[in-house]
């Protein structure tokens, strides 16, 4: 019987999904579901790509977070604009909680809408907000076995962004490994070894990101 419930919740939230998408499709904006476990250093990612990108392409931010609005104060910061989700207890966002956001974007000027979801390796993988493609980030100090333990969130994404690169000398993280199984999960993975903090791996992330925009 649960399962039943389960499968009911999802295709209502499949249909809202394929609601946002279909304005998002109407309205030129390319979006990006964004997810890691907490830590993993998603928003300071964000913050290092809106500068770089700011000027040429017109991005803004849905953040899901269980409490505060710390992270869209730190968006906004860079001058993108930036909607807070508060899931309380819920520990992803769905079709429902990005749709309930839109109203506060004028979705015709923007290029781009990155939807930053809630910390955790399991199910935001498993709810479709209505995304062009999902991103996941990885950082080396969650250790390198993570892809083959939580299999999924590898497997639906078509970017895999691998964090803290600067860190691996202090940590037993293998980058070779990291890379290898998350392939063997999915071959179509692209894959970008970075340091938000020295900036090392940013221009071929943002380089990617341009090109997937190019493509809408
Ligand atoms: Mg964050
Ligand atoms: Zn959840």
């Amino acid at each position: 019987m649960k399962i039943k419930i389960a499968a009911e919740m999802l295709s209502a939230n499949d249909a809202i999904a394929s609601e946002n998408r279909k304005l998002f499709k109407e309205n030129g904006v390319f979006v990006i579901n964004l997810m890691s476990s907490p830590g993993a250093g998603k928003t300071t990612l964000l913050e290092k790509t809106i500068s770089r990108l700011k000027d040429r392409i017109k991005i803004a931010v849905i953040e899901g977070d269980v409490a505060t609005a710390a992270d869209a104060e730190r968006i906004e910061k860079t001058g993108a604009q930036a909607v807070q989700i508060n899931t309380g207890s819920m520990c992803h966002l769905d079709g429902g909680m990005v749709r309930n956001a839109l109203s506060e974007f004028d979705l015709e000027s923007l290029d781009l809408l990155i939807v930053e979801n809630v910390g955790n390796l399991v199910c935001p993988a498993e709810f479709d907000v209505g995304e062009d493609c999902k991103v996941m980030l990885l950082s080396t100090a969650e250790g390198d076995d993570k892809p083959l333990k939580y299999p999924l969130m590898f497997h639906e994404s078509s970017a895999l962004v691998i964090n803290k690169i600067d860190l691996i000398p202090y940590t037993n993280f293998s980058l070779e490994k990291a890379i290898r199984d998350s392939l063997s999960i999915n071959p179509r993975l692209s894959v970008f070894p970075l340091s938000c903090q020295t900036g090392e791996g940013l221009d071929s992330w943002c380089g990617w990101l341009e090109g997937r925009l190019g493509g809408r």
